[in-house]
């Protein structure tokens, strides 16, 4: 047989690109936050200013026209499900434009970016390229990293304890009357561990729609169940053990106990092992701007639970964690969201608070080891601003069309109509937004429509979305990767 030198040519290149490819560093960024925080905005927005060569006037490399171009790419695992960008962006561009769905499992995304490196050698060998796998979580799922390290009797002791605390008695009072009727050396019984899982999860729930709280004895996929909705690896609850009492395998405790380190096998453990030890980067966004309008309490609650969170990521040496799981995230973002519902004036005092928020939250939890930012952005700008007269007085105001349905005062919105509002003022000094007994901020927010996505124009090229400070988001993650 002979080879024509046209198919060398081909293997030649095929080769070379295979090896370019091999060759291309790959960064993992994490992108988490509780639920409704602003993840699929976040990674929507995110994907689309890369692609389409927004405004960055902050990313650096894109300021410096360093940036070539950017594309999606298949992912390379193929058993984690897509981040479904394209959904997404659908529904922003229906008219009028709707909000896409969030969040509720683990997905993935490959962007690949390809740009002029800062240095003349590499510049030699032409146009640099490297991939970022964007990885989409429910944050709810961090809160069980400390079960790993509990067996059943110790967690129901926590539970048990956590479920009377003053602000989570009420919630949990309907769990615990049925815990008084379950004798857990008992046979064990099916029907009473699917009562018990049900209003456990309840009672989660309704504690962190109030609370906003992390620092709960998880699991996390009770309050998210993600691919395991309805799975029996979920048909578990705490119950009341004695601890002086050993119990059998076949009672109530031993079947509860048997299916706690099920989910801790095939629930938590493949999550931490799988995907969140293999994080490079990771951006924590988190609603700051819902806490401050309930009062210093729910400010307190958030900075709990931003410390649980921290805690996750204070992957020390020597620790138990890092013998399970060896990489470590050297960037650490954390971004309040949803900017755009105050003015311009409060943006750095949004900033500042969460910046109290961590740093309080960081003196607790031990050193982390990453670089730590902090930020206020709006991945998705759906408001301007303007000065207004309201009842007499110029006020500076923002300016948007309110969802259907959203109130301000005993005035209803029709979702079609602007509206200008008045969101109020961010408080000055940040600490005084962190006094338990602080009242609330007073703000006025309702959700806004999002600006729609117009189809391209006649370039081909459609408008960027607009947003506020997103481009120093990707600056602190990214930049130094395509240097
Ligand atoms: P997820 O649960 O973390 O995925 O949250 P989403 O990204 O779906 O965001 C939840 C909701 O917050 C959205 O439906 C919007 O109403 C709102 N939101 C998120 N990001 C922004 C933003 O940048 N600006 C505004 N105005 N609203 C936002």
């Amino acid at each position: 047989s002979s080879t024509t030198p046209a198919t060398t040519t081909w293997a030649w290149n095929r080769a070379g690109a295979a090896f370019t490819d091999m060759m291309t560093p790959t960064l993992r960024l994490g992108v988490t936050g509780l639920s409704r925080a602003g993840k699929t905005i976040f990674i929507t927005a995110l994907i689309r200013t890369l692609l389409s060569g927004g405004r960055m006037p902050f990313f650096l490399p894109e300021a410096e026209g360093r940036i070539e171009r950017a594309y999606l790419e298949p992912q390379p695992d193929d058993q984690v499900p897509r981040f479904d960008y394209e959904g997404h962006l659908a529904a922003l561009a229906r008219d009028p434009a709707d909000w896409p769905e969030s969040t509720r499992r683990l997905s993935q995304l490959r962007v690949t970016i390809e740009f002029r490196s800062e240095s003349s050698l590499r510049r030699a060998f032409g146009v640099s390229k490297l991939h970022v796998d964007i990885v989409d979580y429910p944050g709810e799922w961090l809160i069980d990293l400390p079960l790993l390290n509990m067996d059943y009797a110790a967690w129901c002791a926590e539970a048990v304890t956590q479920a009377v605390a003053p602000r989570r008695q009420a919630h949990s009072k309907a769990w615990r009357e049925f815990l008084a009727t379950v004798d857990p050396y008992a046979p064990h019984d099916e029907q009473l561990a699917l009562r018990g899982a049900e209003l456990f999860a309840d009672y989660l729930k309704a504690a962190r729609a109030e609370d906003h709280v992390l620092h709960t004895t998880g699991p996390g996929r009770f309050l998210m169940p993600g691919e395991l909705a309805g799975s029996p690896l979920l048909t578990f609850c705490p119950l009341n053990l004695d601890p002086s009492i050993p119990y059998g395998r076949n009672t109530n405790a031993g079947m509860m106990a048997r299916r706690f380190e099920s989910y801790k096998n095939h629930a938590v453990k493949p999550f931490f092992r799988d995907h969140f030890s293999r994080l490079d980067r990771q951006i924590v966004l988190v609603d700051v701007l819902g806490p401050l309008n309930e009062g210093g309490d729910a400010v307190v609650d958030l900075e709990h639970a931003l410390s649980s969170v921290l805690s996750v990521f204070k992957i020390g040496s020597g620790s138990w964690f890092s013998a399970l799981f060896t990489r470590r995230i050297d960037k650490l973002l954390f971004a309040a969201t949803k900017a755009d519902h105050i003015h311009a004036s409060s943006h750095d005092r949004l900033e500042a608070i969460l910046r109290v928020i961590i740093d309080r939250a960081m003196g607790r939890a031990v050193d982390s080891g990453a670089e730590v930012g902090v930020q206020a952005l709006a991945s998705l700008r759906a408001t301007r601003e303007a000065d207004a007269k309201v009842d007499g007085e110029l006020l500076p105001c923002i300016v948007g069309v309110p969802m259907p349905g959203e109130r301000i005062g005993n005035q209803v919105f029709n979702g079609r109509t602007e509206a200008a509002i008045f969101p109020g003022d961010l408080p000055a000094n940040p600490r005084d937004a962190l006094k338990p007994d602080a009242a609330p901020a007073g703000l006025h927010f309702v959700r806004f429509r999002p600006p729609r996505l117009l189809p391209p124009g006649a370039d081909g090229e459609s408008p960027p979305l607009p947003h506020i400070r997103l481009d120093r988001a990707l600056d602190f993650l990214l930049s130094d990767w395509l240097a």
